[in-house]
Formats: structure tokens, C-alpha cells, sequence
């Protein structure tokens, strides 16, 4: 079947009922029917039975789409929104006129995830983000600087980016999935969470001919680029995998591609996709046969959960259940589940959009004067830090992986107990 017919065939689920739109983000802020789900999906049929001619009003409210796939979780008819707009995108981008989907990228966005794919590139941006640190004004809210500033406060924390293996008392082993961004933004998170999975009784190995997941590249369309990041990775982790209990993704967004392999055309996806699990739903397990307690935290904790933990690996309950480990929190829930905004390298190509989708939960935490907010998405909690820097309450209020969390409980009942 031709990807117009499939796109057309998969478009006709959808019985047009409009029960979605009021859980799309992009609809919440454009009030228009191009800009929601049920929109889109006529467009993209129009599109690919050739109904209506390609053109720059039809173009942006597709690319305006997060991705967040709140519709796909309420739409009773199962209409599969994802498959239709990763075919949808790559239709598009087949065409010349399509390919400005993603020449439309900002400068910043190209030149972030060119960095953020590139590995090897990452101790040079460190060095250079460090080496500017003395002048770089990040408190003036401008993006680029911000990330910078980012980038050198993790430069300077020493966990090496290179192979590594963390020897436990070896209950069993197994691989971190660190994506590509936690390099350069969460090291503390890298460190925690091996931290954590040792103290569960884990031997932690970390590859480094570990790919991006490819979530980035399916967002552009770029579906043959995807594919070729998830073969390398599939071929190059499946044959470790009789000697590794599980692969453990730290980033809530990769975790749900690397399990979604198991729908490519590649031999052994599903044997890697069976072996894949968030870290929240791996600690969780783990938590409830392990004598691990962590210390009291009398204070009021405000989650962020992301769309990818949401909407593709269904397991936010987990994360409440794995916060509730440590005695005294209070865990409250920011008041929107809409899409932040971030949604990937999204918040540089549309940051009105993206910085208008965070501000209700912004102004929840000012309102409730949180001072701890908990992520489990990288880029979520990079968009939250520079949405509360641009309100001069970068100092004020930290932004948390909830594995770090865990893991400052865990040395604090240590500490205590020593
Ligand atoms: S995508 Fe689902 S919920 Fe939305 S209009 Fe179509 S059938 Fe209804
Ligand atoms: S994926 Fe999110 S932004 Fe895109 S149409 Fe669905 S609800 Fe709207």
C-alpha cells in the first residue's frame, strides 16, 4: 500500500465526533480548526488523495502540531494520529514545496540538534560554553545564552562521557539509555541515576555506540533517518542483551521511541522494545523488592508530567507512586495537562507558542510559591528553567529528575543513618 493510501485509509477512523479538541494544545491556543487534531487529519487526507493543493496556510498548523498525542489518548475511535502524521510529514517533505517544513527550522534549532546528535562535539561545546562563562549575560533572557549557561554548569561536574561500567553487587546488569541530551544539560541526573540503580543491586553499563533514539527526526518528517538511528542501535545493543537484565532510558520521550521499535521492520526490534523501560517504571518495580528508604522531605512538590510519560507509556501513576517513596512529601500536580511546550527542540522553533503553553503552569507555581518543581523529560525541564529565568526565578525555584530527588533522599538517609 502506497503511504497516500495508508494515510487515507487510517484518516477515515476518524468519525469527525471533535471530542479531541479540547485536549490539543495548539487548538487551546489558535482557536481555529486548522490547528487541531481533527483539522490536521483532513488536511493531511486531503493531502495525500490530492484533493487540496500544498500550500504555506496549509503547511504551518501541520508543523504547529507537538506532537504530545493528548488526541490519540482521548479519541474514542482509536484513530492512530501518530502514524498519520509521521506519514503525513513525510509526504510533505517528499515534495520540494514540503522541504520547507524543515529549511523553517530557527537557526538555533538546526545548529542545537546538529550538536546534540554529535557526540563528539560535545566536550568542544563544553569547553567553549566554560571558556565563556566569565561573560556570557544569561540572566538577559535570550535563549542562546541560556543554554550556554546550562550547558557550562554541567560542564564542571565530573561524570565521564565515555564507556563507562558501574559495578554494583550485581543483582543483575544493566544498560542506561542516556539520549543525547544528558550530556550536555543533566549530568546530575546521569549520576543520580546510576547512582540509584547500584544501590537496587545493579551492575550499569553505559555504551557509547549508543545513537539517538530518533523521536527529533520523526518530528521532521526525516522517517529514513529515524530508521537508520534505530537499526544502529537495535544491531549494535540486541546482541548484549542475554547478559543484561534490562535497557533503562532515563528521558521519559526516548524511552517511548525505543519501545515503539518494536512496530519497525527490523529484525529484532521487538526483542529490544521488550527489554526497554523507563527508568520511573524500572525503579518502581525494582523500589517495591528492595530495602531501600530514603530521607524525610516536609515540603510541597509540584510534578510536571510529561506528554511522552502521559500519552505514549501510560505509566504517570508511577511517577506519583515513586515520589510518595519519601516520607513527608507533599506531591502536587501543576495545574494543566497540556503540552508545555517544549516538546523536543519545538520551543526553538515556535518559542510564542511554546512560551505561551508554559505559562499557566509558570504562574501556578509563582501562585503557590512552589519551589521545587519534578520533570522526568530533559527538554521539559529545560523549557521550565528558562521560562522561570525569563520571570527572574531561576535561583528561586529548582527543577528536579525525580531520580535526583530519589537519590538526594537516599544519600540524606544515608548521611543521617552514618
Ligand atoms: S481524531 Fe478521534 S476524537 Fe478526534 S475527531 Fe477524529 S474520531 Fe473524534
Ligand atoms: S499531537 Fe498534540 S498538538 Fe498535535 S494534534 Fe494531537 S493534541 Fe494537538
Amino acid at each position: 500500500m502506497s503511504i497516500q493510501q495508508t494515510i487515507s485509509q487510517l484518516a477515515n477512523q476518524c468519525v469527525l465526533c471533535g471530542l479531541c479538541l479540547p485536549h490539543c494544545p495548539t487548538y487551546q491556543v489558535f482557536h481555529t480548526e486548522n490547528e487541531s487534531p481533527r483539522g490536521r487529519i483532513s488536511l493531511f487526507k486531503a493531502l495525500a488523495e490530492g484533493s487540496l493543493k500544498l500550500d504555506e496556510a496549509m503547511l504551518a498548523p501541520l508543523d504547529h502540531c507537538l506532537t504530545c498525542r493528548a488526541c490519540e489518548k482521548m479519541c474514542p475511535s482509536q484513530v492512530n494520529y501518530s502514524r498519520i502524521n509521521h506519514l503525513g510529514r513525510k509526504l510533505l517533505t517528499c515534495g520540494s514545496k514540503g522541504r520547507q517544513i524543515a529549511s523553517r527550522q530557527s537557526f538555533l534549532q538546526k545548529i542545537s540538534e546538529k550538536l546534540l546528535l554529535s557526540p563528539l562535539l560535545h566536550p568542544l561545546a563544553k569547553k567553549i560554553a566554560l571558556m565563556l562563562a566569565p561573560i556570557n549575560r544569561w540572566k538577559k533572557k535570550t535563549f542562546f545564552s541560556f543554554y550556554l549557561h546550562e550547558i557550562a554548569s554541567n560542564a564542571s561536574l565530573p561524570f565521564s562521557l565515555r564507556e563507562s561500567n558501574f559495578i554494583s553487587n550485581a543483582k543483575g546488569s544493566v544498560i542506561l539509555f542516556k539520549g543525547c541530551s544528558a550530556d550536555l544539560f543533566e549530568q546530575q541526573t546521569l549520576i543520580d541515576s546510576v547512582e540509584l540503580l547500584k544501590a537496587c543491586g545493579f551492575n550499569v553499563k553505559i555504551l557509547n555506540t549508543q545513537q539517538c533514539c530518533g523521536a527529533i527526526k520523526l518530528r521532521h518528517g526525516k522517517s529514513d533517518e529515524m530508521l537508520s538511528l534505530a537499526k544502529k542501535n537495535i544491531q549494535t545493543i540486541t546482541p548484549l542483551l542475554a547478559d543484561y537484565h534490562a535497557i533503562v532510558s532515563i528521558n521519559n520521550s526516548c524511552s517511548g521511541q525505543l519501545i515503539e521499535y518494536a512496530d519497525l521492520d527490523i529484525t529484532h526490534s521487538g526483542i529490544f522494545a521488550d527489554k526497554t523501560s523507563d527508568i520511573i517504571a524500572f525503579l518502581h518495580q525494582q523500589l517495591k523488592t528492595t530495602q531501600l528508604s530514603f530521607a524525610p522531605l516536609q515540603q510541597e512538590v509540584a510534578v510536571h508530567t510529561p506528554c511522552s510519560l502521559i500519552n505514549v507509556l501510560k505509566e504517570e501513576q508511577l511517577l506519583y507512586d515513586l515520589l510518595e517513596l519519601i516520607p513527608g512529601i507533599k506531591v502536587k500536580q501543576l495545574n494543566s495537562q497540556f503540552c508545555c511546550g517544549a516538546a523536543g527542540s519545538y520551543m526553538l522553533q515556535y518559542p510564542q507558542v511554546s512560551k505561551q503553553l508554559l505559562s499557566d503552569k509558570i504562574d501556578d507555581i509563582m501562585q503557590n510559591k512552589y519551589q521545587l518543581i519534578v520533570s522526568s523529560n530533559i527538554s521539559c525541564a529545560l523549557h521550565f528553567k528558562q521560562g522561570l529565568n525569563q520571570v527572574g526565578q531561576k535561583n528561586e525555584v529548582e527543577v528536579i529528575h525525580p531520580v535526583s530527588l530519589l537519590a538526594r533522599q537516599l544519600r540524606g538517609k544515608n548521611k543521617g543513618e552514618g
